[in-house]
Formats: structure tokens, sequence, C-alpha cells
């Protein structure tokens, strides 16, 4: 059977590019840590990486420290930074949400029903806040609905209370331009594999002139923030990546023009008994978040499956639970959808065809359901 895969907001494939390098890299016995010929050789790849991710998110006045992943970057910048307080929304992945280093306090911001971070509730946090020692952490754009997120907005409102701003950039990256001087973040975080790189490298991104405690120690690798042998075909990958994404942003618009026929299609078949989250709001251009009346996301997933369409229930960390969506929950979603939400990432690999075979195994369950 043919499989269509629909699930990119977990990972990608990787592009054959980086494949060919990440290969070249693999050939050679490369440790940057040793003087010797190999020594120079591996550095050389892994500063050349450095550039490209510099390159890709306007990045020139930032640090940039290798790690093994998103998770990795945002845990050592919540367990490595000097500051007491952090603030995070309701509706960041995982690996913020759930990162709360012993001794500093953490809370949260509520988020509108249309999906968008509540402005109004972060100001009246940071008018309690009396100690500029503190940092905020919202993301990008949200892993389930896309939704995009006022991060320059945030940014500046943080940055008047003097606190620091850290921005998860894992989704927005690749499908829609991305410059973090416009953002004003101090720190983001980033993952290879969401962008057609391989998977076990991210990076934490840091304002030149800020400083972190590693969380992991031992050797003096990437300037002592993070020691451990450096994954150098990964990174070099990761580089490749990078440049791979540059070229494809404009395909997005042809994506964008996919998913909207999807969404059009499967609201004429089902009317009132499907919801797209966060269709009014502006959202990632591959990103279909959509539930289907009181019809759990795990049978529909196993129907999607059966037919050969992978897709998922929400973020990927949270699949195989049976509770509804967080990020929904979060939004005030009633259970009936909530807990029957299933997420459709497209990438520009996927073609009309594909989106015309999930329009009817999506018509042929809901006649079958309906009964
Ligand atoms: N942040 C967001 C918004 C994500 O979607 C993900 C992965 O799904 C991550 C962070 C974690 O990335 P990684 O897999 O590199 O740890």
């Amino acid at each position: 059977m043919q499989i269509t895969y629909f699930d990119n907001n977990a990972t990608t494939k990787v592009a054959p590019q980086v494949l060919a390098k990440m290969n070249e890299v693999y050939q050679l016995p490369l440790n940057n840590s040793a003087i010797h010929h190999y020594g120079r050789f591996a550095t050389k790849f892994i500063e050349d990486a450095r550039k490209e991710v510099k390159k890709f998110l306007n990045a020139q006045n930032y640090e940039v420290i290798f790690t093994s992943s998103a998770t990795e970057s945002t845990n050592m910048l919540f367990y490595g930074l000097d500051v007491k307080k952090i603030i995070v929304s309701k509706i960041e992945h995982a690996s913020v949400y759930s990162c709360r280093p012993q001794g500093k306090e953490v809370s949260e911001i509520k988020v509108l029903k249309n999906g968008v971070v509540d402005l109004e509730d972060l100001k009246f946090q940071l008018e309690t806040i009396s100690d500029p020692n503190f940092l905020v952490s919202v993301m990008f754009a949200n892993n389930e609905t896309g939704a995009l997120q006022p991060v320059e907005e945030i940014a500046k409102l943080v940055h008047q209370k003097g606190g620091l701003f850290h921005c998860d950039i894992v989704q927005g990256v690749g499908k829609i331009p991305l410059d973090l001087e416009k953002i004003n973040a101090d720190f983001a975080s980033i993952s290879a594999h969401k962008i057609n790189g391989p998977q076990g490298v991210g990076a934490l991104l840091m304002r030149k002139g800020l400083d972190i405690k590693p969380m992991i120690v031992g050797g003096k690798q990437e300037k002592s923030k993070r020691a451990g042998t450096t994954n150098t075909a990964g990174i070099a990958g990761f580089g490749e990546a990078c440049k791979v994404s540059t070229t494809k942003i404009a395909e997005y618009e042809n994506v964008k023009k996919l998913r909207d026929y999807l969404e059009s299609e499967i609201k004429k078949i089902s009317g009132d008994n499907v919801r797209i989250f966060c269709e009014e709001t502006a959202r990632l251009p591959n990103t279909c978040f959509v539930a289907l009346k009181n019809c759990d996301a795990q049978t529909q997933l196993i129907n999607f499956d059966l037919n050969g369409i992978c897709v998922s229930a929400g973020s990927a960390c949270s699949s195989g639970t049976i509770a509804g969506s967080r990020i929904l929950a979060a939004m005030e979603v009633e259970l009936a959808f909530s807990s029957s939400a299933i997420r459709i990432s497209l990438s520009p690999e996927n073609t009309q065809e594909e989106i015309n075979k999930f329009v009817q195994v999506w018509k042929e369950f809901y006649e079958r359901i309906k009964k």
C-alpha cells in the first residue's frame, strides 16, 4: 500500500542533500576536540553549520549551542539561567511546559479561545513583578493548532519590565520566514528533525553577552556550555537542512492551498459535526487541527492508518493517552470536540492526489459512523 505521510509537525523526512552531507562526514573519524588533521576537519564542518543556522534565522548576534534536541535546549536554558521566576504559556510544548526546575517559581499565561496567548493576562502578571530577574517563554507557533503567537509584542512587554524572553521556534522554522532579530528574543530553541534534518540534533540560540550554567558537564565542548563529544555528522546535516529549508519556504504557499482545500472539502461532508481549530487565527500554512464531534481521535487514527494515511492526535508526545488535548482544554474547547481532534500536518512533498485520497477516506468513514 502507498503510504501518505501527513504528520510533518511530528517529524520530517531527511532531505537527500542532508543525507549526502552526513554520509560524507560519517566516512571519517571526526572529533572536533582533537588537535590533529581530522579534529580541524570536524571543526570546519561544525563551524560551517553554525554559520548556516545563524544565516537561516538572521541570528548574527547570537551564540549557537548545539544540543541533542529542542527539548534539551529548553531544559538547559530553564535549568542553567540564573532567574528566580519563569512564566510560560498554557499552550507550550511539553518540553517547555513540563520543565519546572526546583527553586524557580513557574506561572502560566492563559490562552484565548482563538488559540492565541492572552496578552492582557501576561500584562497583569508582569505588573505584579518587582524583581526583573525573570524569564518568559512563549512559542512562535503552536505544534497542534499551528496558531501563531504575538511573540514580537511579548518580547517588547518582557523587556520593558527588564526580563528575558525565550521563544520555542521549532514549528515556525522552514514554514514561514522567521527572523530572530525581529522577534527580539533573547533565547530560542530549534530542532533539526522538523526541517528535514536528522533526529538527535537541536540548538539553543543565546543573544551574545548573556550566559547560562551548563546542564551537562564534562569536557569543554560547545564553549563549555554542553559537554560530550560533538555530533559532527548530525550538526553538519542540520546546517545542510537550514540551506534546504531556505529554498523550500516559498513552496508553503502551495501547501496552504492544499490545506485549505482539504478543510473546505471535509466541511462540505461533515457540516456542523466538524470543527477546525484556529481557522480564523493566523496559523502555520501546513497545519489542520480538526475534530469530528464525539468520535474519539484514536478510532479516526486507526481508520486512517488502515487506509495508509499517517496523521496524529495532537502532539506526538501525548498520543497514546486518552485524555483530550491540553492545548484545546486551555482554549476551553468542550470535550465532545477536544477528545476527537486529529492533526494533519502537510509538507511540500504532499500532492493533490494525496489530499483527494484523504477526503475520500474521511467521507467513507463519516458515512459509516453517521448510520
Ligand atoms: N517544541 C515544539 C513546538 C515541538 O513541536 C517539539 C516537537 O514536537 C519540540 C519543541 C521538541 O523538539 P525535539 O523533538 O527536538 O525535542
